[in-house]
């Protein structure tokens, strides 16, 4: 029996990298995990079917974030999951808002339509998402954005991105008191640079030079950020909402 057993979470974008350590945590604490994914159908599938081969619990949901419809489409895939797998209790107890885009282009080359882009994936989505997560979670609930250590640390290739991310951070602190009589807590993770399937993480010059910015001198690996999700949404971080949780190995103190 892990903390979590009985409860529900829904982790978004959780075929690969940081959200897939999150659904694998979670689902290792006893969590029912639906696995959201936008095109990587086989991923997330490999995904839920390891939590399953480990004793855990999970579904895939499909959704591409970011275009109209996009919430209600979310939404189907997770009712017809928790039907499904729940016996039919349809409640939301954790939310991770973790699916996200990066940007890459300098300020003076990035268009009106990248900006768009990052700003629908990434911050109009996790704030529509929390809207019709609402409906369905239970008091005592549990939101946690993942934001990122940009919003604290320069990076000019990243801009609009950081902007977006900035944007998601105010969810934690107004909803903290919105839904404090709820007993829900909403939450900030940001981690530093972390490991995901992006090439340059096989390449050990570069993955040399992302390790100096941490006071650990090594990139973040996903679990290294999925534990810290994993306590946020643990009833021992009962008392902890509106916060911003520095998950970056210590950049921001480099
Ligand atoms: P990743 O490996 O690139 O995976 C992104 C996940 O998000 C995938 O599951 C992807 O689904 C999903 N996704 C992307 N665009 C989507 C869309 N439009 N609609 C729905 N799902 C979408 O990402 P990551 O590096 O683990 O990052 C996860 C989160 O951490 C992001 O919010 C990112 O900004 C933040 N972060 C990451 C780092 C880092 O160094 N890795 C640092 C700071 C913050 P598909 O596989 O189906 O495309």
């Amino acid at each position: 029996m892990g903390n979590l057993t009985g409860k529900t979470a829904l982790v978004t974008g959780a075929s690969r990298g940081i959200g897939r350590a999150v659904a694998e945590r979670l689902a290792g604490d006893g969590a029912l995990v639906a696995v959201h994914y936008a095109t990587s159908a086989q991923a997330a599938a490999r995904v839920a079917s390891g939590i399953k081969e480990r004793g855990g619990s999970a579904f895939t949901v499909q959704a591409a974030l970011g275009v109209p419809g996009d919430v209600d489409t979310l939404f189907t895939g997770l009712e017809t999951g928790l039907k499904e797998h729940n016996d039919g209790r349809m409640e939301l107890d954790i939310l991770v808002n973790n699916a996200g885009i990066m940007g890459g282009s300098a300020p003076e080359e990035t268009t009106p339509e990248q900006f768009d882009r990052l700003v629908a994936v990434n911050a109009k989505a996790p704030f529509f998402v929390i809207q019709r997560a609402l409906r369905a979670m239970p008091d005592g609930g549990r939101i946690v954005n993942i934001s990122s250590g940009l919003t604290r640390f320069a990076n000019p290739q990243e801009i609009a991105y950081a902007m977006t991310k900035s944007a998601v951070e105010m969810l934690a602190l107004h909803y903290a008191k919105h839904l404090g009589p709820r007993g829900i807590t909403v939450n900030s993770v940001a981690p530093g640079i972390t490991r995901n399937s992006n090439p340059i993480f096989d390449q050990p010059q570069v993955v040399e030079q992302l390790a100096a910015l941490s006071v650990f001198n090594r990139v973040g690996e996903p679990s290294d950020v999925a534990d810290v999700v994993a306590f946020l949404a643990s009833d021992e971080a009962r008392w902890i909402t509106g916060a911003f949780i520095d998950s970056s190995g210590g950049t921001l103190a480099n």
